[in-house]
Protein backbone atom coordinates (compact mmCIF):
# COMPACT_ATOMS: atom_id res chain seq x y z
CA UNK A 1 0.00 0.00 0.00
CA UNK A 2 1.08 3.67 -0.88
CA UNK A 3 3.12 5.32 1.76
CA UNK A 4 1.79 8.31 0.84
CA UNK A 5 -2.26 7.25 1.93
CA UNK A 6 -3.32 8.53 5.16
CA UNK A 7 -3.75 6.14 8.28
CA UNK A 8 -7.48 6.17 7.76
CA UNK A 9 -7.07 5.32 4.17
CA UNK A 10 -5.01 2.85 4.56
CA UNK A 11 -7.31 0.96 7.48
CA UNK A 12 -10.65 1.59 5.41
CA UNK A 13 -8.58 -0.29 2.24
CA UNK A 14 -7.35 -2.84 4.47
CA UNK A 15 -10.62 -3.48 6.48
CA UNK A 16 -12.41 -3.31 2.80
CA UNK A 17 -10.04 -5.24 1.62
CA UNK A 18 -10.53 -8.61 4.05
CA UNK A 19 -14.46 -7.93 3.95
CA UNK A 20 -14.43 -8.35 -0.03
CA UNK A 21 -12.24 -11.98 0.82
CA UNK A 22 -14.35 -12.84 3.60
CA UNK A 23 -17.56 -12.21 1.60
CA UNK A 24 -16.45 -13.53 -1.44
CA UNK A 25 -15.43 -16.90 0.75
CA UNK A 26 -18.94 -16.60 2.46
CA UNK A 27 -20.68 -16.10 -0.95
CA UNK A 28 -19.02 -19.10 -2.60
CA UNK A 29 -19.25 -21.38 0.15
CA UNK A 30 -23.09 -20.66 0.32
CA UNK A 31 -23.25 -21.02 -3.26
CA UNK A 32 -21.65 -24.58 -2.95
CA UNK A 33 -23.55 -25.53 -0.08
CA UNK A 34 -27.15 -24.95 -1.54
CA UNK A 35 -26.22 -26.51 -5.28
CA UNK A 36 -24.79 -29.66 -3.04
CA UNK A 37 -28.15 -29.80 -1.24
CA UNK A 38 -30.51 -29.39 -3.94
CA UNK A 39 -28.51 -31.71 -6.04
CA UNK A 40 -28.99 -34.25 -3.32
CA UNK A 41 -32.87 -33.29 -2.89
CA UNK A 42 -33.34 -34.72 -6.53
CA UNK A 43 -31.28 -37.23 -6.55
CA UNK A 44 -33.76 -38.55 -3.56
CA UNK A 45 -36.77 -38.09 -5.72
CA UNK A 46 -35.98 -40.00 -8.67
CA UNK A 47 -34.28 -42.85 -6.42
CA UNK A 48 -37.78 -43.05 -5.43
CA UNK A 49 -39.97 -42.85 -8.68
CA UNK A 50 -37.36 -45.25 -10.27
CA UNK A 51 -37.87 -47.82 -6.84
CA UNK A 52 -41.57 -47.44 -8.28
CA UNK A 53 -41.00 -48.31 -12.43
CA UNK A 54 -38.51 -51.31 -10.48
CA UNK A 55 -41.32 -52.51 -8.32
CA UNK A 56 -43.67 -52.61 -11.39
CA UNK A 57 -41.26 -54.54 -13.38
CA UNK A 58 -40.94 -56.61 -10.99
CA UNK A 59 -44.91 -57.33 -10.65
CA UNK A 60 -45.38 -57.33 -14.46
CA UNK A 61 -46.02 -60.59 -16.02
CA UNK A 62 -45.90 -59.81 -19.40
CA UNK A 63 -44.62 -56.65 -21.62
CA UNK A 64 -48.00 -55.67 -22.81
CA UNK A 65 -49.25 -56.06 -19.06
CA UNK A 66 -45.66 -54.14 -17.82
CA UNK A 67 -46.15 -51.07 -20.71
CA UNK A 68 -49.72 -50.60 -19.67
CA UNK A 69 -49.25 -49.94 -16.28
CA UNK A 70 -46.48 -47.58 -16.98
CA UNK A 71 -48.42 -46.21 -19.44
CA UNK A 72 -50.83 -45.91 -16.56
CA UNK A 73 -49.01 -44.43 -13.70
CA UNK A 74 -46.08 -42.57 -15.26
CA UNK A 75 -46.93 -41.70 -19.11
CA UNK A 76 -48.25 -38.13 -18.01
CA UNK A 77 -46.06 -37.49 -14.61
CA UNK A 78 -46.39 -33.78 -13.84
CA UNK A 79 -42.31 -33.56 -12.38
CA UNK A 80 -40.12 -36.84 -13.36
CA UNK A 81 -39.68 -38.35 -17.21
CA UNK A 82 -39.25 -41.82 -17.90
CA UNK A 83 -37.42 -44.07 -20.22
CA UNK A 84 -37.05 -47.82 -21.01
CA UNK A 85 -34.76 -49.28 -23.37
CA UNK A 86 -34.33 -52.54 -24.67
CA UNK A 87 -30.69 -53.85 -25.13
CA UNK A 88 -31.03 -53.74 -29.14
CA UNK A 89 -32.00 -49.63 -28.38
CA UNK A 90 -35.92 -49.85 -28.97
CA UNK A 91 -37.46 -47.40 -27.15
CA UNK A 92 -39.53 -49.77 -25.00
CA UNK A 93 -41.44 -46.60 -22.51
CA UNK A 94 -41.40 -42.93 -22.56
CA UNK A 95 -43.36 -40.39 -21.16
CA UNK A 96 -45.07 -38.10 -23.64
CA UNK A 97 -42.36 -34.79 -22.39
CA UNK A 98 -39.95 -37.38 -23.93
CA UNK A 99 -41.86 -38.34 -27.48
CA UNK A 100 -39.93 -35.69 -29.06
CA UNK A 101 -36.71 -36.20 -27.54
CA UNK A 102 -34.99 -39.06 -26.57
CA UNK A 103 -32.51 -39.46 -24.07
CA UNK A 104 -29.07 -40.88 -24.88
CA UNK A 105 -28.59 -44.66 -23.43
CA UNK A 106 -25.50 -44.88 -20.97
CA UNK A 107 -22.36 -45.30 -22.37
CA UNK A 108 -20.72 -47.04 -19.31
CA UNK A 109 -23.73 -48.72 -16.80
CA UNK A 110 -22.37 -51.36 -14.40
CA UNK A 111 -23.38 -54.79 -14.55
CA UNK A 112 -23.86 -54.03 -10.81
CA UNK A 113 -27.85 -54.01 -9.32
CA UNK A 114 -27.02 -50.02 -8.10
CA UNK A 115 -28.21 -46.84 -9.61
CA UNK A 116 -25.62 -44.83 -11.63
CA UNK A 117 -26.54 -40.67 -11.42
CA UNK A 118 -25.43 -38.43 -14.03
CA UNK A 119 -26.03 -35.21 -15.18
CA UNK A 120 -26.20 -34.79 -18.97
CA UNK A 121 -26.73 -31.65 -21.46
CA UNK A 122 -29.96 -32.39 -23.33
CA UNK A 123 -29.72 -30.23 -27.40
CA UNK A 124 -31.69 -27.07 -26.50
CA UNK A 125 -33.66 -27.99 -23.45
CA UNK A 126 -31.00 -27.77 -20.34
CA UNK A 127 -29.48 -30.41 -18.05
CA UNK A 128 -31.12 -33.29 -16.90
CA UNK A 129 -30.26 -35.18 -13.84
CA UNK A 130 -30.30 -38.91 -14.57
CA UNK A 131 -30.33 -42.21 -12.79
CA UNK A 132 -30.17 -45.13 -14.70
CA UNK A 133 -30.38 -48.99 -13.86
CA UNK A 134 -30.17 -52.01 -16.02
CA UNK A 135 -32.94 -54.53 -14.78
CA UNK A 136 -34.38 -57.97 -16.00
CA UNK A 137 -37.58 -57.23 -17.80
CA UNK A 138 -40.49 -59.97 -18.45
CA UNK A 139 -38.64 -60.63 -21.72
CA UNK A 140 -35.63 -59.61 -21.78
CA UNK A 141 -33.08 -57.34 -20.30
CA UNK A 142 -34.36 -53.33 -19.89
CA UNK A 143 -32.45 -49.78 -19.58
CA UNK A 144 -34.51 -47.73 -17.16
CA UNK A 145 -33.85 -43.84 -16.75
CA UNK A 146 -35.62 -41.35 -14.45
CA UNK A 147 -34.64 -37.67 -15.12
CA UNK A 148 -35.95 -34.50 -13.86
CA UNK A 149 -34.71 -31.65 -15.96
CA UNK A 150 -32.32 -28.86 -13.83
CA UNK A 151 -33.99 -26.05 -15.31
CA UNK A 152 -35.72 -24.87 -11.63
CA UNK A 153 -32.27 -25.91 -9.80
CA UNK A 154 -30.27 -23.73 -12.27
CA UNK A 155 -32.82 -20.85 -11.93
CA UNK A 156 -32.94 -20.60 -8.24
CA UNK A 157 -29.04 -21.00 -7.99
CA UNK A 158 -28.66 -18.21 -10.98
CA UNK A 159 -31.46 -15.77 -8.45
CA UNK A 160 -28.82 -16.79 -5.21
CA UNK A 161 -25.98 -15.50 -7.54
CA UNK A 162 -27.85 -12.46 -8.85
CA UNK A 163 -28.73 -11.49 -4.90
CA UNK A 164 -24.89 -12.29 -4.12
CA UNK A 165 -23.23 -10.20 -6.83
CA UNK A 166 -25.99 -7.29 -6.04
CA UNK A 167 -25.80 -7.56 -2.18
CA UNK A 168 -22.24 -8.15 -2.05
CA UNK A 169 -21.18 -4.96 -3.51
CA UNK A 170 -23.20 -2.76 -1.95
CA UNK A 171 -22.46 -4.55 1.69
CA UNK A 172 -19.10 -3.97 0.73
CA UNK A 173 -19.49 -0.40 -0.12
CA UNK A 174 -21.58 0.40 2.96
CA UNK A 175 -18.99 -1.31 5.29
CA UNK A 176 -16.21 0.60 3.40
CA UNK A 177 -17.88 4.19 4.23
CA UNK A 178 -18.72 3.24 7.93
CA UNK A 179 -15.29 2.61 7.82
CA UNK A 180 -13.74 5.08 6.78
CA UNK A 181 -15.92 7.18 9.65
CA UNK A 182 -14.99 5.29 12.21
CA UNK A 183 -11.41 5.93 11.13
CA UNK A 184 -11.79 9.24 11.18
CA UNK A 185 -13.96 8.95 14.49
CA UNK A 186 -10.80 6.98 16.32
CA UNK A 187 -8.07 9.10 14.84
CA UNK A 188 -9.79 12.63 15.46
CA UNK A 189 -7.91 12.84 18.81
CA UNK A 190 -4.86 12.41 16.92
CA UNK A 191 -5.39 15.21 14.98
CA UNK A 192 -5.43 17.57 18.20
CA UNK A 193 -2.45 15.89 19.89
CA UNK A 194 -0.36 16.71 16.41
CA UNK A 195 -1.87 20.57 16.37
CA UNK A 196 -0.94 20.34 20.06
CA UNK A 197 2.30 19.27 19.65
CA UNK A 198 2.88 21.68 17.04
CA UNK A 199 1.84 25.10 19.03
CA UNK A 200 4.96 23.95 21.31
CA UNK A 201 7.58 25.63 20.50
CA UNK A 202 10.73 26.06 22.94
CA UNK A 203 9.51 29.16 24.76
CA UNK A 204 5.99 27.85 25.31
CA UNK A 205 7.96 24.31 27.04
CA UNK A 206 5.53 25.28 29.89
CA UNK A 207 1.93 23.98 27.79
CA UNK A 208 0.94 20.46 27.93
CA UNK A 209 -1.26 18.20 25.18
CA UNK A 210 -4.88 18.07 26.89
CA UNK A 211 -5.83 14.45 27.55
CA UNK A 212 -9.21 13.54 26.68
CA UNK A 213 -8.93 9.99 27.53
CA UNK A 214 -5.78 8.77 29.34
CA UNK A 215 -6.81 5.25 29.43
CA UNK A 216 -7.24 4.26 25.26
CA UNK A 217 -3.85 4.01 23.49
CA UNK A 218 -4.13 7.69 22.23
CA UNK A 219 -4.48 9.02 25.65
CA UNK A 220 -1.21 6.87 26.40
CA UNK A 221 0.59 8.64 23.40
CA UNK A 222 -0.35 11.82 24.75
CA UNK A 223 0.78 11.26 28.14
CA UNK A 224 4.18 10.11 26.55
CA UNK A 225 4.54 12.79 24.66
CA UNK A 226 3.74 14.85 28.01
CA UNK A 227 6.45 13.35 29.77
CA UNK A 228 8.64 14.21 26.75
CA UNK A 229 7.99 17.49 26.73
CA UNK A 230 8.34 17.94 30.67
CA UNK A 231 12.22 16.33 30.13
CA UNK A 232 12.87 18.84 27.96
CA UNK A 233 11.11 21.59 29.54
CA UNK A 234 13.32 20.65 32.75
CA UNK A 235 16.86 20.04 30.78
CA UNK A 236 16.25 22.99 28.75
CA UNK A 237 15.73 24.90 32.47
CA UNK A 238 18.79 23.17 33.47
CA UNK A 239 20.32 24.53 30.62
CA UNK A 240 19.45 28.04 31.03
CA UNK A 241 20.69 28.26 34.42
CA UNK A 242 23.57 26.40 33.87
CA UNK A 243 24.71 28.94 30.91
CA UNK A 244 23.28 31.91 33.60
CA UNK A 245 25.50 30.27 36.29
CA UNK A 246 28.74 30.20 33.68
CA UNK A 247 28.30 33.73 33.17
CA UNK A 248 28.15 35.22 36.14
CA UNK A 249 31.12 32.64 37.69
CA UNK A 250 33.29 33.85 34.65
CA UNK A 251 32.29 37.92 35.40
CA UNK A 252 33.32 38.20 38.85
CA UNK A 253 36.93 37.02 38.71
CA UNK A 254 37.12 39.02 35.02
CA UNK A 255 35.68 42.13 36.76
CA UNK A 256 38.75 41.95 39.76
CA UNK A 257 41.77 41.39 37.16
CA UNK A 258 40.56 44.40 35.06
CA UNK A 259 39.65 46.63 38.49
CA UNK A 260 43.12 45.56 39.61
CA UNK A 261 44.29 46.12 36.77
CA UNK A 262 43.07 49.61 35.94
CA UNK A 263 44.20 50.87 40.01
CA UNK A 264 47.62 49.48 38.72
CA UNK A 265 47.83 51.96 35.54
CA UNK A 266 46.19 54.52 37.28
CA UNK A 267 49.25 56.04 39.29
CA UNK A 268 53.22 55.03 38.83
CA UNK A 269 54.38 52.38 40.92
CA UNK A 270 57.39 50.20 41.64
CA UNK A 271 58.46 47.30 40.76
CA UNK A 272 57.72 45.47 43.59
CA UNK A 273 53.78 46.79 43.43
CA UNK A 274 53.72 46.06 39.91
CA UNK A 275 54.50 42.22 41.10
CA UNK A 276 52.26 42.10 43.68
CA UNK A 277 49.94 42.60 41.42
CA UNK A 278 50.71 40.69 38.34
CA UNK A 279 50.63 38.28 41.00
CA UNK A 280 47.21 38.83 41.83
CA UNK A 281 46.46 38.27 38.29
CA UNK A 282 48.09 35.09 37.88
CA UNK A 283 46.03 33.52 40.97
CA UNK A 284 42.56 35.45 39.64
CA UNK A 285 43.87 33.80 35.95
CA UNK A 286 44.58 30.54 37.17
CA UNK A 287 41.37 30.16 39.16
CA UNK A 288 39.91 31.38 35.73
CA UNK A 289 41.57 28.53 33.89
CA UNK A 290 40.36 26.07 36.59
CA UNK A 291 36.53 26.96 35.99
CA UNK A 292 36.67 26.98 32.38
CA UNK A 293 38.53 23.50 32.75
CA UNK A 294 35.53 22.59 34.72
CA UNK A 295 32.99 23.91 32.81
CA UNK A 296 34.16 22.21 29.40
CA UNK A 297 34.37 18.58 31.31
CA UNK A 298 30.80 19.10 32.28
CA UNK A 299 29.54 20.57 28.39
CA UNK A 300 31.46 17.49 27.80
CA UNK A 301 30.22 15.17 29.74
CA UNK A 302 26.85 16.46 28.87
CA UNK A 303 27.44 16.14 24.58
CA UNK A 304 28.17 12.31 26.08
CA UNK A 305 32.40 13.26 24.27
CA UNK A 306 33.76 12.68 27.61
CA UNK A 307 32.89 8.77 27.48
CA UNK A 308 35.21 7.05 29.81
CA UNK A 309 37.49 4.80 28.02
CA UNK A 310 37.17 2.13 30.84
CA UNK A 311 40.18 0.44 31.96
CA UNK A 312 40.54 -2.19 35.08
CA UNK A 313 42.02 -0.06 38.14
CA UNK A 314 43.40 -1.11 41.26
CA UNK A 315 41.13 0.56 43.58
CA UNK A 316 43.48 0.13 46.60
CA UNK A 317 46.75 0.89 44.77
CA UNK A 318 44.73 4.52 44.05
CA UNK A 319 43.51 5.34 47.25
CA UNK A 320 47.00 4.14 48.75
CA UNK A 321 48.14 7.09 45.93
CA UNK A 322 45.96 9.50 46.85
CA UNK A 323 46.20 9.71 50.40
CA UNK A 324 50.00 9.56 50.28
CA UNK A 325 50.03 12.65 47.61
CA UNK A 326 47.26 14.20 50.12
CA UNK A 327 48.50 13.97 53.18
CA UNK A 328 50.97 17.06 52.86
CA UNK A 329 48.04 18.99 52.06
CA UNK A 330 45.93 17.53 55.49
CA UNK A 331 48.77 18.21 57.35
CA UNK A 332 49.68 21.93 55.92
CA UNK A 333 46.00 22.54 57.60
CA UNK A 334 46.99 20.20 60.60
CA UNK A 335 44.14 17.76 59.73
CA UNK A 336 45.24 14.00 59.99
CA UNK A 337 44.58 11.82 57.06
CA UNK A 338 44.75 7.90 57.03
CA UNK A 339 43.38 4.93 54.93
CA UNK A 340 41.78 2.70 57.82
CA UNK A 341 41.03 -0.39 55.08
CA UNK A 342 41.72 -0.90 51.80
CA UNK A 343 39.88 -4.03 49.54
CA UNK A 344 41.85 -5.60 46.93
CA UNK A 345 40.16 -5.35 43.88
CA UNK A 346 39.82 -3.69 40.41
CA UNK A 347 37.20 -2.04 39.30
CA UNK A 348 36.23 -1.01 35.50
CA UNK A 349 36.16 2.74 35.58
CA UNK A 350 38.44 5.51 33.64
CA UNK A 351 42.04 7.11 35.15
CA UNK A 352 39.22 10.05 36.06
CA UNK A 353 38.11 8.15 38.89
CA UNK A 354 40.96 9.88 40.38
CA UNK A 355 39.76 13.37 40.32
CA UNK A 356 36.77 12.15 42.36
CA UNK A 357 39.13 11.12 45.29
CA UNK A 358 41.30 14.03 45.35
CA UNK A 359 37.86 16.26 45.21
CA UNK A 360 36.18 14.52 47.81
CA UNK A 361 39.40 14.66 50.06
CA UNK A 362 40.27 17.71 49.07
CA UNK A 363 37.08 19.43 50.01
CA UNK A 364 36.85 17.25 53.30
CA UNK A 365 40.11 19.07 54.32
CA UNK A 366 38.98 22.93 53.38
CA UNK A 367 36.29 21.90 55.48
CA UNK A 368 37.72 20.06 58.44
CA UNK A 369 38.81 22.68 61.18
CA UNK A 370 42.80 21.91 62.62
CA UNK A 371 43.01 18.84 64.22
CA UNK A 372 40.33 17.25 63.08
CA UNK A 373 40.44 13.99 61.28
CA UNK A 374 39.80 12.48 57.72
CA UNK A 375 39.59 8.53 57.29
CA UNK A 376 39.20 6.98 53.80
CA UNK A 377 38.11 3.21 53.52
CA UNK A 378 37.11 0.89 51.07
CA UNK A 379 35.24 -2.08 51.99
CA UNK A 380 34.35 -4.84 49.20
CA UNK A 381 30.65 -6.60 49.27
CA UNK A 382 29.45 -8.66 46.71
CA UNK A 383 29.78 -7.19 43.46
CA UNK A 384 30.58 -3.48 44.67
CA UNK A 385 33.20 -2.00 46.20
CA UNK A 386 31.97 0.98 49.01
CA UNK A 387 34.55 3.82 49.11
CA UNK A 388 33.71 6.06 52.12
CA UNK A 389 35.68 9.59 52.52
CA UNK A 390 34.87 10.48 56.22
CA UNK A 391 35.71 13.73 58.11
CA UNK A 392 35.21 15.11 61.47
CA UNK A 393 34.61 18.84 59.97
CA UNK A 394 31.45 21.35 60.08
CA UNK A 395 28.99 19.15 58.47
CA UNK A 396 26.46 19.83 56.14
CA UNK A 397 22.99 20.90 57.13
CA UNK A 398 20.13 18.58 55.80
CA UNK A 399 18.22 21.02 53.87
CA UNK A 400 21.59 21.19 51.38
CA UNK A 401 22.18 17.77 51.47
CA UNK A 402 19.58 17.18 48.46
CA UNK A 403 20.89 19.80 46.56
CA UNK A 404 25.07 19.07 47.07
CA UNK A 405 25.66 17.29 43.89
CA UNK A 406 24.01 20.47 42.01
CA UNK A 407 26.25 22.47 39.43
CA UNK A 408 27.45 25.56 41.02
CA UNK A 409 25.70 25.08 44.12
CA UNK A 410 27.67 26.02 47.27
CA UNK A 411 26.48 25.36 50.70
CA UNK A 412 27.83 28.41 51.77
CA UNK A 413 29.08 31.30 49.41
CA UNK A 414 30.74 32.91 51.46
CA UNK A 415 32.84 29.87 53.36
CA UNK A 416 34.24 28.94 50.41
CA UNK A 417 36.00 31.65 47.76
CA UNK A 418 38.36 29.07 45.56
CA UNK A 419 35.36 26.72 44.66
CA UNK A 420 32.63 27.70 42.18
CA UNK A 421 30.47 24.70 43.63
CA UNK A 422 31.20 22.27 40.35
CA UNK A 423 33.65 19.93 42.30
CA UNK A 424 30.85 17.58 43.45
CA UNK A 425 28.88 17.64 40.33
CA UNK A 426 31.83 16.52 38.28
CA UNK A 427 32.58 14.09 40.74
CA UNK A 428 29.21 12.65 40.06
CA UNK A 429 29.41 12.79 36.14
CA UNK A 430 32.35 10.94 36.46
CA UNK A 431 31.39 8.03 39.12
CA UNK A 432 27.85 7.64 36.96
CA UNK A 433 29.89 7.16 33.96
CA UNK A 434 31.78 4.40 35.36
CA UNK A 435 28.09 2.58 36.46
CA UNK A 436 28.63 3.24 40.21
CA UNK A 437 26.78 5.69 42.42
CA UNK A 438 27.50 8.80 44.69
CA UNK A 439 25.99 9.94 48.01
CA UNK A 440 26.54 11.83 51.21
CA UNK A 441 25.87 11.47 54.87
CA UNK A 442 26.22 14.36 57.30
CA UNK A 443 25.66 15.63 60.56
CA UNK A 444 26.05 19.29 61.32
CA UNK A 445 28.80 19.90 63.96
CA UNK A 446 30.36 16.38 63.75
CA UNK A 447 31.29 15.78 60.19
CA UNK A 448 30.72 14.41 56.27
CA UNK A 449 31.10 11.25 54.63
CA UNK A 450 30.94 10.88 50.78
CA UNK A 451 30.25 7.26 50.12
CA UNK A 452 31.39 5.79 46.68
CA UNK A 453 30.06 2.80 44.85
CA UNK A 454 31.56 0.85 41.92
CA UNK A 455 31.25 -2.20 40.54
CA UNK A 456 33.96 -4.65 41.16
CA UNK A 457 35.38 -6.39 37.82
CA UNK A 458 37.69 -9.01 39.71
CA UNK A 459 38.55 -9.23 43.61
CA UNK A 460 42.68 -10.34 43.73
CA UNK A 461 43.15 -12.72 46.35
CA UNK A 462 45.99 -13.05 48.99
P1 LIG B 1 33.58 23.50 45.21
O1 LIG B 1 34.16 23.02 43.95
O2 LIG B 1 33.23 24.94 45.22
O3 LIG B 1 34.29 23.02 46.42
P2 LIG B 1 31.81 21.34 45.53
O4 LIG B 1 30.80 20.95 44.52
O5 LIG B 1 33.00 20.49 45.69
O6 LIG B 1 32.15 22.83 45.26
O7 LIG B 1 31.04 21.40 46.93
C1 LIG B 1 29.78 22.02 47.00
C2 LIG B 1 29.54 22.51 48.40
O8 LIG B 1 29.53 21.39 49.28
C3 LIG B 1 30.63 23.41 48.88
O9 LIG B 1 30.09 24.72 48.94
C4 LIG B 1 31.00 22.94 50.24
O10 LIG B 1 30.62 23.92 51.20
C5 LIG B 1 30.15 21.72 50.51
N1 LIG B 1 31.00 20.60 50.89
C6 LIG B 1 31.63 19.75 50.05
N2 LIG B 1 32.33 18.81 50.76
C7 LIG B 1 32.10 19.07 52.06
C8 LIG B 1 32.53 18.48 53.28
N3 LIG B 1 33.36 17.42 53.31
N4 LIG B 1 32.11 19.04 54.43
C9 LIG B 1 31.29 20.09 54.44
N5 LIG B 1 30.83 20.70 53.32
C10 LIG B 1 31.24 20.21 52.15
Amino acid sequence: MSKRLSIRWKLTLWYGSVLAVVLAAFGTIVFVMMRHHLLQRIDQGLHEELSDVLSEIKRARSPEGLKEWLQRRFAEHAGFDFQITRENGERYFFNSRLADQAWPLPTRLSESHLPSFETIPIRSKGAWRIVEIRVQGPDGPLMVQVGRSLAALEHELSELLMTFLIAGPLTLLVAICGGYFLACQVLQPMQVITRSAKSISADRLSERIDIANPDDELGELAQTLNQMIERLERSFTEMQRFTADAAHELRTPLAIIRSEAEIALRLPRSSDEYCDVLGNLLEDTNRLSTLADELLFLSRYDAGVSVPGCEAVEIHALLLDVVNNMKPVAHGKEVSISLIENAECHVTADRQILRVFYNLIDNAIKNTEPAGRITVSSRAIKNEVTIRVSDSGCGIAAEHLPRIFDRFYRVDPSRTTTGAGLGLAICQCIVRSCGGTIRAESIVGQGTSFIVSLPITSRIST
